[in-house]
C-alpha cells in the first residue's frame, strides 16, 4: 500500500522530533531518499542513523535549517546534491506553539515566533520548493496543520491563527497548481504526545503532562502513516485532508 514512496525524494522540515521523525522513519521503511532538517543538528544526526539502519538503501541527507530563515532555505534548495535536488515529497511539518494565553497575555516575542514559524516558515519552504516541481510537472507538498487550524478555543488565539492559515495556504495553493498538477494535502492532528506540549508550556514538564493525563493520547508514528497514506496514493487521486483525533478527543 505504501511501496508508491519508494525512491522518491522527501523533504521533511522538524526532523528533528516527534511527528517529523516518525515520518522519516516511515518514508525510510518505505524506501524514501530523505533530506531532512530541523535546528537541532545532534538530534538530527540521531533521525540520520536510525534511517540508515531500518534502510540501508536509502539516501539521507541532513541540513540544519531554521524555517524563519528564508535566505538559508533557498541556499539549501539550490545546493542539495544532484542526486537530491528533485523532491518529490515537501511535508511541512515544522512548528510549535508557546504559552496558552489570552490575546492580552501574548508577548510580541510569542506572536511573532509562532507566526514566523508556523506560517511565514511554512511559505518560505514552499516557495523554494515549488518552482522545481512546477519545472517537472508534478509534485506533493504535505502540510501538518491541526485541529487547532478547524476552530478556536480560550487560550489559542496564536496558535489557531497559525493553523488556520495553514489550512488557507493548502486550499490556495491546490487551486494555483491544480493545472501542472502537484497535489497538496492538509494532515490535522488533534492530540500527540510529543516534545510540542512542553514547548508549549516554556519547559513546564508537569503542565505538559496534564495535557497527555487520562486518555491514550496519539503517537508520532499514528500521524507519519496518514502523512505517508497521502503520500502514496496513485496519480490520479490526491488526498486533500485528514483529520485525526485521539480517541474520545471531542
Ligand atoms: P515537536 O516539538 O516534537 O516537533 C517540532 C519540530 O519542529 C521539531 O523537529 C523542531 O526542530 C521543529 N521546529 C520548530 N521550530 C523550528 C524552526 N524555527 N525551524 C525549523 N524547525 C523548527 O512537536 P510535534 O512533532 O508535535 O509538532 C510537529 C507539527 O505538528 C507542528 O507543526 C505542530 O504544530 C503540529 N501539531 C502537533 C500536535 C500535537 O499535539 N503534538 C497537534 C496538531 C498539530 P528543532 O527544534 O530541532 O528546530
Amino acid at each position: 500500500m505504501f511501496e508508491c514512496v519508494k525512491d522518491k525524494v522527501v523533504l521533511i522540515t522538524g526532523a528533528s522530533s516527534g511527528i517529523g521523525e516518525s515520518c522519516a522513519y516511515l518514508f525510510a521503511r518505505f524506501g524514501s531518499h530523505l533530506i531532512l532538517t530541523a535546528r537541532r543538528k545532534d538530534r538530527l544526526e540521531k533521525v540520520k542513523a536510525k534511517c540508515a539502519s531500518i534502510n540501508p538503501d536509502i539516501r539521507v541527507y541532513n541540513a540544519e535549517l531554521d524555517v524563519r530563515d528564508s535566505e538559508s532555505i533557498d541556499r539549501l534548495v539550490e545546493s542539495l546534491p544532484q542526486d537530491m535536488a528533485s523532491i518529490d515529497i515537501l511535508v511541512n511539518n515544522a512548528g510549535l506553539a508557546l504559552g496558552m494565553n489570552h490575546v492580552e497575555d501574548n508577548t510580541n516575542e510569542i506572536i511573532d515566533t509562532v507566526i514566523d514559524t508556523n506560517v511565514k516558515g511554512l511559505l518560505y519552504v514552499t516557495r523554494a520548493v515549488l518552482s522545481g516541481m512546477k519545472k517537472r510537472g508534478k509534485g506533493h507538498i504535505i502540510n501538518i496543520g491541526s485541529i487547532a487550524g478547524q476552530s478556536g478555543y480560550p487560550g489559542g488565539s496564536v496558535y489557531c491563527a497559525s493553523k488556520f492559515a495553514v489550512r488557507a495556504i493548502t486550499e490556495s495553493l491546490r487551486a494555483e497548481t491544480a493545472n501542472v498538477p502537484i497535489k497538496v494535502t492538509e494532515i490535522a492532528p488533534g492530540k500527540v504526545e510529543t516534545e510540542f506540549s512542553i514547548i508549549r508550556f516554556h519547559g513546564d514538564t508537569t503542565r505538559a503532562a496534564k495535557v497527555y493525563e487520562g486518555t491514550e493520547y496519539m503517537t508520532g508514528d499514528d500521524i507519519a502513516e496518514s502523512v505517508v497514506f497521502a503520500a502514496s496514493r496513485h496519480e490520479r487521486c490526491v488526498v486533500s485532508d485528514i483529520t485525526m483525533l485521539a480517541t474520545g478527543q471531542v
